[in-house]
């Protein structure tokens, strides 16, 4: 599989409710929600705000997952 974000070649893991844990070595370990990947066939993530959203919510909440859900998710 390849990463939502950059495109390289990560590990993923699904998870409940349709949704996937991504394990990118660019982009980290970040959880993206069923509703968010079922958006995504219509829509475009904005990459790079997101990768920096990411970040800081990896140093905001202490953790190496980050969550890309309805809430979180920055679209382009
Ligand atoms: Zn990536």
């Amino acid at each position: 599989m390849k990463c939502y974000l950059c495109g390289l070649e990560a590990k993923v893991a699904e998870e409940a409710h349709g949704g996937e844990l991504i394990d990118c070595s660019d982009c980290g370990i970040y959880r993206i929600s069923g509703l968010v990947l079922k958006e995504l066939t219509i829509k475009k993530i904005n990459f790079t705000d997101m990768r920096d959203d990411l970040h800081r919510q990896r140093q905001f909440n202490s953790t190496e997952v980050a969550e890309i859900n309805t809430e979180t998710v920055i679209w382009a």
